[in-house]
């Protein structure tokens, strides 16, 4: 009778195992085909936006999705530095990350992923390797950084950090890998994208917005203007005597000093004032949330820096100036787009006809007609 029991027992065993390895597998399966599913999802969200800035955002956010316990940075490796460019940290995860190093290709973090194309898992961190990442890591026990690779070239990494030792499944870092590939053409996408929507608005020896973009975003402003009822002003800037630069230098020399006013104009304006090439040698300034006065002030810095420059081409010394005309919206004006030029134009006109090298205010032109 006991051996007949043992029998009996071990078979019971047998079955049981079967069962639970069963259980097991069809478990396993359950998850691949869950991460399948998100994979596709997310996969078809990358063709809703070809902007990068709204791009990285949601390849970040569709990570999330992916391993929401983990704390996400997508690092952009721009020409000599690595950058976070979006980041997704579960409030209660108390991981924070700074980048402390600028891209180089001898950085031992880069040649390790670059020799390889491949992802890196930390499964413990370390010290040694907080030395060698181009990025200081709080809180984080384990890791695994994936780089986004479009052909050979490396268009960003993901970093994953948890608090948990050992966080990343194979099969999610799988899932992940293909996910990446995706998303590095979609990022690849979006780079051509915008360097063809650059070529398109802005000028070529410059670099300033063309004319085109620039009536666009006077446009965008002026509706703006018509929401907020805060002012705006614009100058149309011209260089006095360009044509006698160009016949005494010659045309290289012209174009070196459009570059170089170009550049002061740049310097010069605040980062939300919106500068373009207006033609030829004109500029124009679009000038937000600007009263007259502010617009009188930057438009004298600027001409009194273009008046103090030595401009250089081989080694000649060149001066210009610039005649500047200024337009105001303000509040209780209703003005066309085209009459805000046109009396910015008068004003440019008038400058130019009291003696060039000089601001004028359309408003305290004397015939202002209506
Ligand atoms: P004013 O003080 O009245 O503005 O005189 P000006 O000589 O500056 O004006 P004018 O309109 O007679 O001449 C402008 C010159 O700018 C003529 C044109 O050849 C030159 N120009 C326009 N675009 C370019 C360019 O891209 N490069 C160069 N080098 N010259 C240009
Ligand atoms: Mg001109
Ligand atoms: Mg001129």
């Amino acid at each position: 009778v006991g051996s007949e029991m043992c029998i009996r027992d071990r078979h019971y065993a047998g079955v049981l195992s079967s069962i639970m390895k069963r259980h097991r597998i069809s478990f396993h399966r359950e998850r691949a085909e869950k991460g399948i599913k998100l994979l596709h999802t997310i996969t078809a969200k990358l063709t809703t936006t070809i902007r990068p800035e709204e791009l990285i955002p949601l390849i970040v956010e569709s990570c999330h999705n992916l391993l929401p316990s983990s704390a996400i940075f997508f690092i952009n490796k721009d020409e000599k530095k690595f950058e976070i460019f979006a980041e997704r940290v579960p409030e209660d995860s108390g991981i924070s990350m700074q980048i402390k190093q600028d891209f180089v290709v001898s950085n031992p973090f880069y040649s390790l992923i670059s020799e390889e194309k491949k992802f890196l898992v930390i499964p413990q961190l370390k010290k040694d390797h907080l030395l060698y990442l181009p990025f200081n890591i709080k809180n984080a026990v384990s890791m695994f950084v994936l780089p986004l690779w479009y052909e050979h070239e490396l268009m960003g990494l993901m970093v994953f950090a948890s608090r948990n030792p050992d966080a990343y499944r194979t099969e999610q870092i799988e899932i992940l890998r293909i996910y990446a590939n995706q998303a590095a053409v979609a990022l690849q996408n979006a780079r051509l994208y915008k360097e063809i929507e650059n070529l398109a608005t802005s000028d070529g020896l410059t670099g300033l917005f063309n004319h085109r973009k620039f009536q666009e975003e006077l446009d965008r402003e002026l509706k703006r203007h018509e929401r907020s009822g805060k002012p705006l002003c614009l100058c149309l800037c011209d260089i006095d005597f360009f044509k006698k630069i160009n016949d005494t230098y010659g045309h290289p020399a012209g174009d070196a000093v459009l570059k170089r006013v170009a550049g002061i104009i740049k310097e010069t304006v605040r980062s939300t004032d919106i500068p373009a090439r207006y033609g030829g040698e004109e500029f124009a300034i679009i000038l937000i949330e600007t009263g007259l006065t502010e617009a009188r002030n930057i438009a004298e810095r600027l001409r009194k820096k273009v008046e103090a420059c030595k401009f250089s081409y081989k080694g000649t010394v060149i001066r210009a100036t610039l005649s500047i005309g200024i337009a105001s919206f303000e509040r209780s004006q209703k003005i066309p787009k085209g009459k805000l030029i046109e009396n910015a134009d008068r004003a440019l006109y008038h400058a130019k006809h009291s003696g060039r090298n000089q601001t004028v205010l359309w408003n305290e032109l004397e015939e202002q007609g209506p």
